[in-house]
């Protein structure tokens, strides 16, 4: 049976899921964004049109104070008229004798004026009572205004964590799809060679199935420990021209299970990376596995490694190994390019690294109200205690600091002091941060970011600069 088929049926498989979710996420995500988008422009509507009417209301209001303004005048009138005014007359009448004689009477001008009064009187009543009611309506309207704008928030609110999620949930498809094509790559080189299927159970995959990350994760192990024992046997014949990274470990003078696990590394390490390592495999080379110390060697453009203590590395099994891999990749493109030193120092990784120092530095001691030789010690503490996750920073900071902070992972003392301090530290950091990387170390590269930022991301800046 072959075990590779298989599973490139089962990958073709999973990638058709992993693509029909996907256009099913993006499906439903449109239907549910336009639905968003028109309640929140039916509401921006309504708010529009209760703002307008707000407008008018003003209006009408400004009217109504002018109106009661003018009446309040014309009442301060007619009272000083009726101030002026006498109460009664005097009249002559005559009696049925012919006799005349006079009364006094109301008179009528006063009882005219008294009620023009009481006339302008209630209607200014009746203004004073359309204005509060146009207020009270007023208020209203403000109301609900707040009131909408606070839905709409919330709308909007919600709207933007769905993207979130939405964009989350597209990058772990694509990095699905990714790792996928990367394990179809890998099998397909060894789909005609028959093997002895493994024992599923081992690797995490039940004929039930345990989900597809448990089935992603077991591939992976799959491949690690399976695909790469029976690559030699059809590689030199069938791909003559093409000489990449597992060739190169195959051709390692070191235990099957060493170069296994430098080649399951391999196979799940950063894709840009195993790019740039493919391209440059046919030039690297190992002079020797069983050396007492790891180390690159300049004039030889070789390695030297000690696999069985990488084998048994603290910071990951393949440390030493892809770290001298660093140094001998950056030396050689930096050769290449006639630059006349370490492809990373010419791009001026040393530059951040003195960054990340001082500002670390200054941190501590900030944070702890202490002078600078209190935060080397503070620093060479926080190092200690995380003895392997410091294995960049340690170094580093080591060789920089002429010794002062001191971890687990150091050079020798005298080491920096050689010559070119600043390219010696930019190798060094070069090869240390490809070697967590190629070996997917998380824990270590977390650990190097906090006090390191700048220097990574010059880091993945020049591994760009390679592609170029
Ligand atoms: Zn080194």
């Amino acid at each position: 049976m072959s075990i590779a088929k298989a599973n490139i049926s089962d990958i073709s498989t999973f990638k058709t899921t992993i693509s029909r979710q996907n256009d099913y996420i993006l499906s439903i995500s449109q239907h549910f964004l336009n639905d968003v988008e028109d309640k929140l422009s039916l509401i921006a509507e309504e708010i529009r049109n209760i703002k307008s009417l707000s407008e008018n209301i003003h209006n009408n209001i400004a009217k109504l104070k002018n109106k009661l303004e003018t009446l309040k005048e014309e009442q301060q009138n007619i009272s000083n008229l009726i101030a002026s005014t006498p109460k009664t007359i005097k009249v002559t009448r005559t009696d049925s004798k012919g006799n005349s004689y006079v009364v006094e009477e109301t008179n009528p001008r006063y009882l005219e004026l008294l009620s023009k009064l009481n006339n302008v009187k209630s209607q200014i009543n009746d203004v004073k009572q359309s204005i509060d009611s146009y207020n009270d309506l007023l208020k209203k309207c403000q109301e609900q205004i707040a009131r909408l704008e606070s839905v709409a928030h919330v709308i909007y609110e919600s709207k933007s964590r769905y993207n979130d999620y939405l964009n989350r949930l597209q990058e772990i498809n694509e990095e699905a799809l990714s790792r996928l094509k990367n394990i179809e790559y890998i099998l397909n080189q060894y789909k005609d060679i028959k093997i002895e299927p493994p024992n599923l159970s081992s690797y995490g995959i039940s004929s039930s199935g345990k989900g597809f990350f448990d089935f992603l994760n077991g591939i992976g192990s799959l491949i690690s420990v399976s695909s790469f024992r029976i690559k030699s046997k059809v590689h030199k014949k069938e791909y003559d021209n093409f000489y990449d990274m597992y060739d190169f470990i195959d051709s390692l003078n070191a235990s099957s299970e060493y170069k296994e696990s430098l080649a399951g590394s391999f196979s799940l390490a950063n894709e840009t990376l195993k790019v740039i390592f493919n391209r440059y495999a046919k030039k690297f080379d190992c002079k020797s596995c069983q050396s007492s110390s790891n180390y690159y060697s300049p004039d030889e453009n070789a390695i030297y490694i000690n696999a069985v203590e990488d084998m048994n590395h603290p910071c990951g099994i393949g440390t030493s190994f892809y770290h001298e891999c660093g140094h001998m990749l950056d030396d050689i493109a930096g050769n290449e390019s006639k630059i006349g030193c370490a492809y990373s120092a010419f791009y001026g990784l040393f530059k951040e690294i003195l960054t990340d120092y001082r500002m670390t530095i200054d941190q501590i001691c900030r944070q702890n109200n202490c002078n600078v030789a209190s935060a080397k010690e503070i620093l060479s503490n926080i190092i200690i205690s995380n003895p392997y996750d410091s294995y960049i920073v340690s170094d580093i900071f080591n060789g920089l600091s002429n010794n002062d902070v001191d971890g687990y992972y150091e050079h020798d003392e005298d080491y920096y002091k050689k010559n070119h301090f600043n390219v010696l530290l930019s190798s060094e950091a070069f090869a240390s941060i490809t070697s967590q990387i190629m070996i997917s170390n998380q824990k270590s590269l977390n650990f190097t970011y906090q006090y390191m930022p700048n220097t990574i991301n010059k880091y993945y800046q020049i591994v760009d600069e390679f592609l170029k």
